[in-house]
């Protein structure tokens, strides 16, 4: 897996921060400055909610999962609920590794209680005992803080039996993956999790009606669980009427870093926060596993993002200027997916190192027919790989050539 060259800050100066409200001005290892700066309303609210009055708000509120796939993450939790089989298991996948992709790491290291209450508070509403944080284990940092998170929040009662003395039972283990992309991909933390290797199962099933262990399963992302602190807080319409989510700039920007906005903001507005360094001239968009977009009017949403051939995913924006070497970005992007693939299905492990030679060549010289295997390996990875990797392993590449004229 890339590590991220740097550790991204929130900038300072944004106001009405709700997800990084807290990191840079509590202790991250005090459980008592996060009760003071507001910690444990939200589980407190939770019980007087009760699992059903929980997962209402979380509907009602329009949450959808931040780890890039945008599912509702209400219907996951009540699909996962209504499961008769048990135990029920929650899963965070924390195990951040799309190349640009930082912002979980942000609030592991600079907040990681609010993941710890976070999951409990998912883990109440879906009738889970048991919680794994599958964490990437180039974050020693995040780990060692929640690590002690999790031994101070069970010290004092927040985890463990009869949590609050609400009769609630639930603990977390954590588990450091070891540096496969792939390892990411939900049904491949679960083979992980069993001590299996890392790679994707078929879907469906959905993990929510056997997930690991072939049980039902919540996964969501740290992003997606933190969000859902000020659902409870503010109640699901206050929250939906300005919804927060955070980018990770970098690039050929001034001010790389973690950004939050409301939805709606402009890819435009977000550069205008960060400064841009050079003469734009695109924007990936979701990563390696995204697209380059050239419009920055977009509205920062999963549906504005959508429409413009794009998708927000995991929220990289990644600024390319005029001085940046596009091929050899594709080349970078190229290895990376035939570096990463798991090797299970044919399309992806043929198609990306088909991918990568071609690169190579056009490189070189433009040639027309391997302009044509591109897309056709493209298109064959797209439709018949068995996992996101393989599905949009060829994404970058052609945005790159069909907006960018790359290889014209
Ligand atoms: P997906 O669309 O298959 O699933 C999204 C989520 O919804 C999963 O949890 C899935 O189990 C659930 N789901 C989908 N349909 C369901 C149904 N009918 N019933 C119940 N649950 C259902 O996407 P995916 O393969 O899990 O994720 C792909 C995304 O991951 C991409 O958008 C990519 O950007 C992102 N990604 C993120 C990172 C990162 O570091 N954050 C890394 C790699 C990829
Ligand atoms: Fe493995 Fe690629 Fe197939 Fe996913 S698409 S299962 S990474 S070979």
């Amino acid at each position: 897996g890339e590590t991220p060259e740097r550790a991204a800050v929130p900038q300072a100066g944004q106001d009405g921060l709700l997800l990084l409200r807290r990191i840079g001005t509590v202790d991250p290892a005090s459980l008592d400055d996060y009760r003071a700066a507001g910690g444990y309303t939200a589980l407190r609210r939770a019980f007087d909610l009760g699992p059903a009055g929980v997962i209402r708000e979380v509907l009602e509120s329009g949450l959808v999962g931040r780890g890039g796939a945008a599912f509702p993450t209400g219907r996951k939790w009540d699909a996962t609920a209504r499961q008769p089989d048990h135990p029920h298991y929650l899963v965070c996948n924390a195990d951040e590794s799309e190349p640009g992709t930082f912002k979980d790491r942000v609030i592991m290291e600079g907040d990681p209680y609010a993941l710890v209450e976070a999951m409990t508070i998912a883990a109440y509403a879906t009738g889970c005992a048991k919680g794994y944080l599958y964490i990437r284990g180039e974050y020693p940092r995040a780990v060692a803080r929640l690590q002690h998170a999790i031994a101070t929040a069970r010290a004092r009662g927040l985890l463990g039996d009869d949590i609050l003395g609400k009769g609630l039972s639930f603990d977390i283990e954590l588990r450091r993956g070891a540096g496969a992309y792939i390892c990411g991909e939900e049904t491949a933390i679960f083979n992980s999790i069993e001590g299996q290797r890392g790679e994707p199962r078929s879907k469906p099933p959905f993990p929510v009606e056997k997930g690991l262990f072939g049980k039902p399963t919540v996964v969501n992302n740290v992003e997606t669980l933190v969000n859902v602190l000020p659902i409870l807080e503010r109640g699901a319409q206050a929250y939906a009427a300005a919804e927060p989510k955070l980018f990770c700039v970098s690039g050929a920007v001034e001010r790389p870093g973690v950004y939050e906005l409301t939805f709606g903001a402009t890819l435009r507005e977000l550069l205008d926060l960060s400064g841009t360094t050079g003469t734009t001239r695109a924007v990936l968009l979701g990563g390696a596993a995204g697209a380059f977009v050239t419009d920055l009017d977009i509205p920062l949403t999963f549906e504005g993002t959508r429409a413009a051939g794009a998708t927000l995913g995991s929220g990289v924006v990644l600024v390319i200027d005029d001085g940046v070497d596009l091929k050899s970005l594709l080349l970078r992007i190229a290895e990376f997916f035939r570096d990463e693939s798991c090797g299970q299905c044919v399309p992806c492990r043929v198609g990306t190192v088909r991918q990568e030679e071609a690169l190579h060549r056009l490189s070189r010289r433009v040639d027309d027919d391997d302009l044509v295997l591109l897309r056709e390996v493209g298109q064959t990875m797209r439709d018949a790989s068995i996992c996101g990797l393989g599905q949009t392993a060829w994404n970058a590449v052609e945005s790159a050539i069909d907006r960018l004229g790359v290889f014209r």
